[in-house]
């Protein structure tokens, strides 16, 4: 019997590297849908979309069990339920399956929905290191019908940083002073360590000439900015994924091993608030999200 032709030897390495490609790529974005980064059914679109990619090759078991609060009990009950082999990958479920899939995690996880109404108050937070600050500047330098507001705050200038500009740098005295004096719209204690809050009148004033307002702030203050000006427009922005934050975070390599697995924590709280917010944009791009975001306030 001839012996069945090798692949050539460039073409085997190819294929494997390929393959472990795309299991990292799978391993991914199961931590995506494990810290929120995406929704399941996101996750879902992903695979429908395209069968053979990393999100279509993914089996269903390790697909339920990257959704916070499905164990392996729950997720085989689940397959029972909906009668899906575990044997079965995203891409190959039939069209009932699909369906029956897309049902459930609609009922039990419903994906947060864009809102309708437009304010001309807009707040831009999201978790550590995602990138808020460079895409508030972004949108600062090439969108002038937007005014950034600029925050006071207790923590002291870096190089390059201009009082008025990036901040107003004030002692504690100061600050308390602003407090007192309801000169802050919200203001909060960030990262347990410098307070941080946003001046109350330039706000109303370009509010009142028709401008529309951009807020780079922490999550607290987001939150104070809901209750304070409940039609204001929150948007949350988000990594491409949890390993590019994880990079992020990492890559600044100014924080020991203690202080990196506090933010990995906190990214990973902040990133499940994300449900308040009426927007989510993806920082992919600075530019991108930028004008997503800047195309929110019309
Ligand atoms: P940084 O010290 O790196 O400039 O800013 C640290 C954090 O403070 C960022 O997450 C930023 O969003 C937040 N921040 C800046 N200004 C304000 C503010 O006026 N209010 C609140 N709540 N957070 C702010």
């Amino acid at each position: 019997m001839a012996e069945r032709p090798h692949p050539p030897e460039v073409d085997r390495v190819a294929a494997s590297r390929r393959a472990v490609a795309v299991r990292r790529e799978r391993a991914s974005l199961k931590k995506d849908v494990a810290m929120r980064v995406i929704s399941p059914q996101e996750l879902l679109r992903r695979a429908w979309a395209d069968p053979d990619s990393a999100a279509g090759s993914l089996r269903i078991t390790d697909f339920l069990t990257a959704i916070p609060a499905i164990g392996e009990n729950k997720r085989d009950r689940i397959l029972a339920d909906l009668d899906i082999s575990p044997v079965k990958r995203l891409g190959g479920l039939g069209s009932r399956q699909r369906v029956d899939l897309q049902a459930f995690l609609d009922a039990r996880l419903p994906e947060p929905q864009p809102r309708s109404g437009r304010s001309r108050l807009l707040v831009l937070a999201g978790p550590t290191a995602v990138g808020k600050g460079t895409v508030a500047a972004h949108i600062r330098d090439n969108h002038p019908e937007i005014m950034l507001s600029v925050s006071a705050t207790t923590r002291s200038p870096r190089p390059g940083e201009v009082d008025g500009e990036h901040y107003y740098f004030v002692d504690d005295a100061e600050f308390d002073r602003l407090i007192a004096a309801d000169a802050l719209l919200e203001w909060a204690t960030v990262h347990n360590r410098h307070r941080y809050g946003t001046p109350r009148a330039p706000i109303d004033a370009a509010l009142a000439a028709g401008r529309t307002v951009l807020l780079e702030i922490d999550l607290q203050g987001a939150r104070q900015v809901r209750s304070a000006a409940p039609d204001a427009t929150l948007v949350f922005l988000l990594p491409p994924s949890w390993d590019e934050l994880v990079d992020r975070l990492v890559g600044r390599g100014t924080e020991d091993a203690e202080e990196r697995a506090r933010r990995l924590r906190t990214a990973r709280v902040e990133l499940a608030s994300q449900g308040e917010f009426d927007f989510r944009v993806v920082n992919d791009t600075v530019p991108r999200a930028a004008a997503e975001v800047a195309a929110l306030a019309h």
